[in-house]
């Protein structure tokens, strides 16, 4: 059975979460602070969330939206879901994308989606060069946590 690298995530990889639902920065990263929002539980669909679920999960992106803005210093942002392998979806849990966006951090602005697809689709060359080591993708998600106390996201 194929191990879902999302239902392996522990505690410490989460630098915000809600009872049911978790912010994990993402291994391979399109742009700097590219998260994504899962369900702590495997969950693959988005019509598996009840209507109090749904409700948990948009406002957890939010406010990790909102995170994400403050630590990058701006208020634009992209976010996307892929729903099933034929629309993209590699990972087959759940999970939305949160980007960050910067001007100029692409010569065209939309160009992030088919990045997105490039890394989702496991092309091995992009997959490659783009995936973070444990020890960075560990630094990133203290740095972010550390950033969520500052800005009153994180309590502890
Ligand atoms: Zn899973």
């Amino acid at each position: 059975m194929k191990i879902c690298p999302f239902c392996t995530k522990k505690i410490t990889d989460y630098y915000l979460e809600t009872n049911n639902f978790a912010v994990i920065y993402n291994i391979s990263p399109i742009l700097p602070g590219h998260s994504l929002i899962i369900p702590k539980k495997h969950q693959e669909s988005l019509f598996e969330l009840t209507h109090d679920e749904l409700a948990e999960f948009m406002e957890l992106g939010r406010t990790a939206a909102e995170l994400l803005c403050k630590v990058f210093e701006t208020n634009g942002f992209n976010w996307a879901i892929q729903e099933r392998e034929v629309a993209g979806q590699s990972v087959a849990h759940l999970h939305m994308h949160i980007v960050p966006r910067k001007i100029g951090d692409m010569i065209n602005p939309g160009d992030w989606y088919q990045r997105l697809e490039k890394i989702e689709s496991g092309d091995i060359d992009t997959y490659e060069r783009f995936r973070l080591s444990k020890e960075m993708l560990d630094n990133l998600t203290e740095k972010m946590k550390k950033a969520a106390i500052k800005f009153g996201y994180r309590y502890e």
